[in-house]
């Protein structure tokens, strides 16, 4: 497992060689390319890069970036929203109450009052990540708050998953919190897939960071679900945004967290990432953009082209389109085999994660 200490280590001076790039930060890398060292017949090696740049991106090295379409969204459903919030006081005033009217102007009590409940639901019934509860799982949280430069670490709670696969970050005041299912965990509190993990709770931390689960914001926003495009857009976006943030924080989870929303926890090791993410381009037609125009996430397909083109943002509405990027994930090997059957070579780690193939997994890499 790559840990960002390593790349610590290293003086900012070491990076900056002939292709170092002062605006970007990055020596040398082509997004479209991979980071040095991405790639099937390498195995990969820490970057000649500092950890920290202060410029936003889409990088891995660098601060994540905002997806371009949040912010004009955003003012676009707040507008909706303010609108919607004095129609519904002028209905209030000239006596025509109905539910939606009541709905509306109550919002801001029955988003407070939401808020509440749910995080002194986590407070009451969840196991909170501690130094010595969950305390992998802590210090990702630790670590991807440092990584985000936030003041304050958020709270982490772990809940019981019951076979789901989920995670979300919420607030109350000035309290923020991250909940992980504890699906995510393997016996005795271990992440199965640590770097998943650490791309998931990069991802939940970045969406505070991001300042998504902010009172202010959620009530400019309640609208959203009465809004089925522009609001899941908007939702989409942020996704788009938290993502960058999970891919700051651990990009070599990426494809195994995309791997196991797919597959799901057991059989997360069957799906080939860059298989799934060819897809993208040539799954087309109408009802393919309605699906993910209503999607509250990017739909899968897109997701992990996202992910892996890191050219550009996340699309929002059309296709992904072009020649598939660099394969993320190395190549599985011919099958069925050419020639003869030959014996089974002994089960190794994998180069890149140090972990063993597990039942009707193929190795990450070509045994030598
Ligand atoms: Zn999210």
């Amino acid at each position: 497992m790559q840990s960002e200490d390593q790349w610590a280590d290293q003086s900012p001076q070491q990076g900056r060689g002939p292709g170092w790039n002062p605006v970007t930060g990055m020596a040398g890398w082509d997004p479209r390319l991979g980071p040095p060292g991405w790639g099937p017949q390498q195995p990969f090696s820490p970057p000649h890069v500092p950890p920290f740049q202060p410029t936003r991106g889409l990088s891995p090295w660098g601060m994540p970036a905002r997806h371009s379409w949040e912010i004009p969204l955003l003012i676009v459903v707040i507008l909706v929203t303010v609108t919607g919030y004095l129609i519904a006081l002028l209905f209030l005033l000239v006596g025509a109450v109905n539910y939606y009217v009541v709905l509306v102007t109550l919002a801001p009590l029955l988003l407070w009052f939401g808020r509440g409940t749910n995080y002194s639901m986590q407070r009451l019934n969840a196991v909170k990540m501690s130094p010595t509860q969950f305390p992998e799982g802590y210090r990702m949280v630790v670590e991807a708050a440092a990584r985000f430069g936030m003041a304050t670490v958020p709270d982490a709670y772990v809940v019981l998953g019951n076979g789901q696969i989920n995670a979300f970050a919420s607030g109350h005041g000035f309290r923020r919190y991250v909940v992980v299912y504890s699906d995510l965990f393997e016996i005795g509190g271990q992440a199965r897939d640590p770097d998943a993990l650490a791309f998931i709770i990069g991802h939940e931390v970045g969406h505070i960071a991001a300042g998504h689960v902010s009172y202010w914001r959620q009530l400019g926003m309640f609208l959203v679900p009465f809004l089925p495009i522009i609001g899941n857009s908007l939702i989409r976006a942020q996704e788009y945004t938290a993502d960058n943030h999970g891919f700051c924080n651990r990009h070599l989870g990426a494809p195994g967290a995309m791997k196991t929303l797919a597959g799901g926890k057991y059989l997360n090791s069957l799906v080939d990432f860059d298989e799934m993410a060819d897809r993208a381009p040539q799954d087309k037609g109408f009802f393919v953009w309605v699906v993910n125009a209503m999607a509250s996430h990017p739909v899968l397909t897109w997701r992990m082209w996202a992910l892996r083109d890191r050219s550009r943002h996340g699309r929002m509405f059309l296709r992904p389109s072009g020649p598939p990027p660099p394969r993320m994930t190395a190549t599985p090997p011919p099958y069925p085999p050419a020639g003869p059957p030959q014996p089974m070579p002994p089960a190794g780690p994998d180069d890149r994660t140090g972990s063993y193939p597990g039942y009707g997994e193929i190795p990450g890499l070509p045994p030598r």
